[in-house]
């Protein structure tokens, strides 16, 4: 495991992880542009650290028009008190800050995913440093990642887990446990489709337990979907024995699914979709039309589903291109130990 000695990070930090208490700081991000040219562009860090215990970081704004993540933590970061934590808990509420500020998926910055950025470059562009410092700085300090998504502008996720779950490792168990604990309807179950430049992959890299949760979308924020996050997250602490109380107190049973191949729009169009998140459907089905609204003679397409499953993901355009999202359809599958 890489320490922060060995990390040829540039990022800095202006609080020490290291030290008891409560504090609250800046990752520097340095780069010298026309905007920030001698400056640095800020992301906030929270560090909560108190006794012995596990350290988990929770991350939210990895793409900034996913609103509900951070406002889970920005609200736990005024609740959580010291006395009350057993351990170290770092809190990112919006690890693309930028991003975040412009209520933009990828970095106005240098306009790059930084989920697909991992594990990124010392040397390279501020997304790719974020990325670099994150891996080869922050994640060797963590026991646990939780990283809060939700579909943003774009799409409308069926509020799951994303996990590597598998049964023979004891990584794969803990990630179960805290998918459990978390308690979404849907485990989306991550195989090698998943990809390696996300913040998933990077804490696999480095041997540590981590889910990713999808919680809905639409670049607002939802406030019942903010509070499961807040009341999710809180029973991981408890879970983990970060915070007191019973990681019990759910019950919820979890459907395991794999995604099968994105579904996506084969024409320019005006989308009007018949189905909803969580939706099982079946191949023939109908599932809604594509007007050319631009040319009204024209006789709109039916949209037929072409997998059975259920709907994990929808679009949230009118106006879909060619190539875009109409819905990812996932399936069934078993995992042992789940219920
Ligand atoms: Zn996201």
């Amino acid at each position: 495991m890489m320490t922060k000695q060995q990390s040829n990070s540039r990022v800095q930090i202006n609080i020490d992880l290291s030290k008891r208490g409560r504090q609250i700081g800046d990752i520097k991000l340095k780069w010298s542009d026309n905007r920030q040219p001698l400056g640095y562009y800020p992301v906030p860090i929270i560090c909560l650290s108190n006794g012995s215990g596990p350290t988990i970081l929770l991350t939210g704004g990895v793409h900034g028009d996913e609103f509900e993540g951070p406002v889970a933590l920005m609200r736990l970061i005024q609740k959580l008190s010291l006395d009350d934590i057993h351990g170290r808990v770092i809190i990112l509420p919006a690890l693309n800050a930028a991003a975040v500020q412009a209520s933009s998926r990828v970095s106005p910055v240098d306009l790059l995913n930084l989920n697909r950025a991992f594990p990124g470059d010392a040397d390279g562009s501020p997304t790719q440093m974020m990325a670099h410092f994150v891996e080869t700085v922050l994640l060797p300090e963590c026991d646990v990642v939780i990283d809060l998504h939700t579909g943003g502008k774009a799409s409308i996720f069926a509020p799951c887990v994303l996990a590597q779950v598998d049964s023979n490792t004891s990584l794969g168990k803990a990630n179960l446990a805290l998918a459990k604990a978390f308690a979404t309807p849907y485990l989306w179950v991550a195989g090698i489709k998943n990809d390696n430049r996300s913040l998933s992959a990077a804490a696999a890299r480095q041997q540590i337990s981590m889910i990713a949760a999808e919680l809905g979308g639409g670049g607002g924020c939802d406030p019942s979907m903010a509070n499961f996050t807040e009341t999710a997250v809180m029973r991981c602490l408890s879970h983990l024995g970060i915070v007191a109380g019973s990681d019990d107190q759910y019950c919820s049973k979890m459907e395991c699914i794999n995604l099968t191949e994105a579904w996506v729009s084969p024409a320019v169009g005006l989308l009007d979709r018949h189905f909803h998140i969580g939706d099982k459907v079946v191949v023939g089905q109908f599932a809604g039309w594509l007007h050319f609204v631009n040319e009204p003679e024209r006789p709109s397409l039916e949209l037929k589903f072409n997998t059975s499953g259920i709907i994990l993901a929808h679009s949230n355009r009118g106006m879909v291109e060619r190539g875009d999202l109409i819905a990812n359809i996932a399936t069934s599958c078993s995992v042992e130990g789940i219920n």
